[in-house]
């Protein structure tokens, strides 16, 4: 694996916590050259580790052992400065800001190979485990959207990295819950949610908070139906990632 060191990021600092977690973004831009210039751009005061560019070539902006700008406010796994505990790779994607004409504009093979080959070296050398490969909207699911529920996260899985359950073909996605509903059924998807690693607290009620995390789970672990509704499968599939967890 090739990895450019050409341009370096003057923002970071110095981490207070061990590297635990790693967290996939796309850049939202409308050119990895642009991307590029902003995360090493000292007024943006954005960085990351890495980017890895459409083609599959990786540029490293700043040394893993130092605490990137990449994550901003937000929680997993009961970590709140996730930029002093994990590794970020920014990924040349427009996502949501720069659509195709036929929606999300899709990762290729060739940069997805390289996010993958990078990942897995990164897991070797640190002590990650497969609930903290996250992407930015799973630990600031009321801020942030990406990678997208167009990233291929079962291709990762498929290459053995992250938390994956397989589910059926078929799900069954009727609806259980809504906005405003207050179920004992809230509570126990909220717990899960919290198991999981999302900052969700359990109170029965199915709270704008809670919508915003529902939209996050299904972009990471149920792409193709972002709904924000709580239904049958979204239930199963929540159970039965809790179930993989220690
Ligand atoms: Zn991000």
């Amino acid at each position: 694996m090739k990895i450019d060191t050409s341009n370096t990021s003057p923002n970071f600092n110095e981490r207070t916590l061990p590297i635990t977690q790693l967290v996939l973004h796309y850049t939202g831009m409308e050119s990895g050259q642009a991307a590029l210039e902003r995360l090493c751009d000292a007024d943006a005061k954005v960085s990351a580790h890495y980017l890895v560019h459409e083609d599959g070539r990786i540029a490293q902006l700043v040394e893993e052992k130092k605490r990137a700008w990449h994550a901003g406010v937000g929680s997993w796994r009961g970590i709140t400065d996730i930029n002093s505990s994990s590794i970020g790779i920014e990924i040349v994607n427009g996502g949501h800001n720069f659509p195709n004409a036929g929606g999300l504009p899709p990762y290729p093979d060739a940069q997805i190979n390289a996010v993958i080959a990078l990942s897995k070296a990164i897991l070797q050398r640190y002590d990650i485990q497969p609930w903290n490969v996250i992407g930015h909207s799973d630990l600031a699911p009321e801020r942030k959207e990406d990678p997208g529920e167009h990233f291929p996260w079962s291709s990762l899985a498929a290459a053995g990295l992250g938390l994956w359950a397989e589910f059926e073909l078929e799900p069954d996605e009727r609806v259980l819950f809504e906005l405003g509903d207050r179920d004992r059924g809230v509570s126990i998807i909220q717990q899960g949610l919290g198991q999981i690693g999302y900052d969700i607290a359990v109170t029965g009620q199915f709270e704008v908070k809670t919508k915003a995390v529902m939209i996050a789970f299904q972009r990471h672990w149920r792409p193709n139906n972002i709904s924000g509704l709580i239904d049958i499968d979204c239930l199963q599939r929540v159970g039965a990632l809790v179930r993989l967890l220690p």
